[in-house]
């Protein structure tokens, strides 16, 4: 049975590489499959991971209707033994809707792979969508880790190393900015909720007298970065 996978994460966890470690892996059984992505940092019509690797995709804009799009390309000849949607955070609910109508009514396997929380920890449109629709939702294995070494669960937003809560829900950015950019940090949900980047973290323990006594707090830098 055709099945629609959503394999979900943080940022960073490796869900690009995984999409062309699946793109490889079928293309080399002769297996032929489209991918769409959205807003990928290699640029339009890319699908890119953080290792360097790097493929041709479709640009699923805000206008493409990916069943339509199947369906013109299977009539005009084209193949397509399984679809990829790398970004589908990124996608609107529609389009996710479309996506399951691609493995219902062609009996086409698609994986969507998509970042489940924004840097307010919500859930985006397309992955929310993802979420009521998949058949199977895989957590991503190759762990993202907070600078205190817990489990990176949640995405921050940062302008010049401090967190940001407030903000557009997409602003391109990526992980490991500095200055002033806005950037992105992977988080534990703990420092998540507190707001203690590395940066922030570094900062506190460079100065143990600001600290709050809380034993919490205390606590939350007892990482790599801990003053004592
Ligand atoms: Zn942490």
């Amino acid at each position: 049975m055709p099945e629609l996978v959503f394999f979900s994460g943080t940022m960073d966890c490796g869900k690009s590489t995984l999409a062309l470690q699946i793109e490889h892996n079928r293309s080399a059984r002769g297996l032929q499959g489209l991918i769409f992505t959205r807003d990928d940092r290699a640029g339009e019509g890319k699908l890119s991971s953080r290792l360097g690797l790097v493929t041709e995709a479709i640009e699923a804009g805000a206008d493409l209707d990916l069943y339509a799009h199947l369906v013109g390309h299977l009539s005009a000849g084209g193949r397509a033994d399984y679809v990829i949607a790398d970004e589908a955070q990124f996608l609107a609910p529609v389009q996710i809707d479309q996506l399951a109508r691609v493995v219902d009514d062609l009996d086409i396997d698609v994986f969507a792979f998509g970042i489940t929380t924004d840097f307010r920890s919500k859930l985006f449109p397309g992955s929310q969508r993802l979420v009521e629709l998949a058949d199977r939702i895989e957590t991503l294995q190759v762990e993202a880790l907070c600078w205190c070494g817990a489990r990176a669960t949640h995405n921050a937003r940062t302008v010049g190393g401090e967190m940001v809560v407030e903000g557009a829900q997409v602003v391109v950015g990526d992980v490991g900015l500095s200055g002033a950019e806005t950037g992105y940090e992977v988080l534990c949900r703990r420092h998540h909720r507190r707001r203690m980047t590395s940066a922030a973290a570094r900062a506190a323990a460079l100065s143990p007298d600001v600290l709050p006594v809380d034993r919490g707090e205390r606590a939350a830098v007892s990482g790599p970065f801990a003053a004592d």
